[in-house]
């Protein structure tokens, strides 16, 4: 399914399986986790910049409230969930 509006329903928790097995289940790995929340993983890039910085629930508070991207302080026009397969 592929929602191109957002959905305002929250999910309360989201089962996330790792695709590697590693057993780094404490390993923060901040390179893919939201620079806002900490807690989502990155998955909605800014428009028009492009950066990709942070969750879609960030991104969207973001947008809304007329904030510049944490990166390059370029204005954020909208923003994009990307799907990584
Ligand atoms: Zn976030
Ligand atoms: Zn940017």
């Amino acid at each position: 399914m592929r929602g191109c509006k957002l959905r305002s329903e929250h999910l309360p928790e989201e089962t996330i399986t790792p695709d590697n097995a590693n057993d780094t289940e404490n390993d923060f790995d901040d390179q893919n986790t939201c620079i806002v929340c900490f807690e989502n993983p990155k998955d909605t890039v800014f428009y028009k910049c492009g950066h990709l910085a942070c969750c879609n629930a960030c991104a969207v508070m973001m947008r809304d409230r007329n904030a510049d991207c944490p990166i390059c302080r370029a204005q954020i026009v909208d923003v994009t969930r990307i799907y990584q397969v």
